[in-house]
């Protein structure tokens, strides 16, 4: 380290830079934080540099992760949060507005920027702020001022938007702004008391189901909102977080082949995990399917390794069929997704150690993200700068400028970047995990990637053994 505070390292290993496209070996020298040079090696230079070896990537961004401060420290509080992120690769987060009290006025953000500056962490913090006062769903949030304020969306998370005309509303106003409506799709009507997601699992264990048209029907609402919007007020956006189904993902395929300003994300969980582990399975999604691409009977081919109704698999939207995983993978590779975001959801051990039903939703899932992916990586689900893109330049551009610099590797800019030893593993475990939420269910399995260095806006945000 420098006198100024700015980190000094030369990092060896393969690049990828969906900045520029580029991917290879590469030496990056990174002088009092700023990357001063980087080249890309070949030959005998590049011995040893493969994707199976260390891998540079720009700062991840999480569009999606839940801090809990102010209100719930107990689960978590800004700087626990932010330490997480450094330890899961993430340099940028925008945390979710769903915090006591509501993010719904610029005080609020007031009070979490001051945690995160209290914290000393490097990781930037950018906010979503409430769509409607207190979440509520009635009257629009201090929208005006939470913009001067620097929000980078508008999002009623935990909850949709609930009523088609306070989305009609906001999508004209945010739009106006120039800012995005993030909105977490479910039709309460059909979700009331779920506890997972409708179809085979669910019945064999006795669950209420959560059916796809649940989340499908609200996507359908918001998309035809945001087709009336878009004709008067052509800002208006929307971004749909942790998609599931793909149901839900044909209409968002459907609108954006119509030119409708819409993104969308999916989360790693949704990606890599399916409803049969709360039965007690514990493969990926992908490994889950025959070659037909049919979903494989955990019940009648010895899958079930682990105890059924395990609350850390409590999450809304619920962990959906291994053929609704399939389609998550297939839109993040053919651009129908435009990023991955972790939905962070840390609790507290009180609020997981209940009935499946009654557990809170969520899982604890910043420090585990980039090795889920890494895992999909590997079983060649996505293609590895497909992957690193829709953590970073993907986020980057549902931000659009509020989200600040794009991501890339770029010499003369302060360096924001994760070194990760992909031919490593760990075993996340209570002690592992940086953030207070230890509610996850990839407790005690072994996973791919190790982050080893990861440096933030020229600064050291986390440094492994
Ligand atoms: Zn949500």
């Amino acid at each position: 380290m420098s006198g100024s505070g700015g980190h000094d390292t030369t990092i060896r290993g393969w690049a990828v830079d969906p900045g520029t496209g580029h991917e290879g070996a590469a030496v990056l020298e990174v002088r009092d934080g700023v990357l001063e040079r980087l080249v890309w090696l070949s030959g005998a230079d590049a011995e040893g540099l493969t994707p199976g070896a260390a891998l540079i990537l720009p700062g991840l961004i999480d569009l999606h992760a839940h801090f809990r401060e102010p209100g719930n420290e107990d689960a978590e509080t800004v700087a626990t949060g932010l330490a997480a992120a450094a330890h899961g690769g993430f340099t940028t987060v925008a945390l979710m507005p769903n915090t006591t009290p509501a993010l719904d006025e610029p005080s609020v953000l007031g009070r979490v920027l001051a945690a995160a500056g209290a914290s000393g962490s490097p990781v930037r913090v950018l906010a979503h702020g409430a769509v409607t006062t207190g979440r509520k769903g009635e009257t629009l949030s201090a929208m005006g001022e939470l913009a001067d304020a620097g929000v980078v969306g508008f999002s009623d998370d935990g909850a949709p938007v609930r009523s088609a005309t306070v989305l009609r509303n906001a999508l004209a106003y945010a739009g106006a702004l120039g800012i995005p409506i993030v909105d977490h799709p479910e039709d309460l009507s059909l979700t009331e008391g779920a506890e997972a997601s409708e179809g085979y699992v669910a019945t064999v264990l006795g669950l209420k189901g959560w059916p796809a048209a649940g989340e499908a029907g609200s996507v359908a609402r918001s998309l035809a909102v945001l087709a009336d919007v878009v004709r008067d007020v052509p800002g208006a956006r929307l971004h749909l977080t942790h998609v599931s189904t793909a149901s839900s993902l044909e209409h968002v395929r459907a609108a954006k082949a119509a030119g409708l300003p819409v993104t969308c994300d999916i989360t790693p969980h949704h990606l890599a995990l399916a409803d049969e582990w709360i039965a007690g399975a514990r493969r990926w999604a992908w490994e889950a399917l025959d070659g037909d691409g049919r979903a494989r009977d955990p019940w009648a081919d010895g899958a079930l390794v682990a105890r059924p109704y395990d609350t850390s698999l409590r999450v809304n939207p619920p962990l959906r069929s291994a053929q609704d995983a399939a389609a998550c993978r297939a839109a993040l590779r053919d651009g129908t997704a435009d990023a991955i975001a972790t939905d962070h959801a840390p609790h507290t051990e009180v609020d997981k150690h209940v009935e499946f039903g009654w557990a809170a939703n969520g899982i604890s899932g910043i420090e585990t993200a980039l090795s889920v992916v890494l895992a999909a990586v590997a079983a060649g689900e996505l293609p590895l700068a497909t992957a690193v893109a829709l953590l970073t330049t993907g986020p980057a551009r549902v931000l659009g400028a509020r989200g600040g610099t794009a991501p890339g590797l770029r010499a003369g800019e302060p360096a924001d970047l994760v070194v990760v030893d992909a031919s490593g593993a760990w075993t996340p475990s209570a002690a592992s995990l940086v953030s207070k939420g230890k509610n996850t269910p990839l407790l005690g399995r072994v996973l791919p990637g190790v982050v080893r260095l990861v440096l933030a806006g020229g600064r050291l945000a986390y440094a492994g053994d």
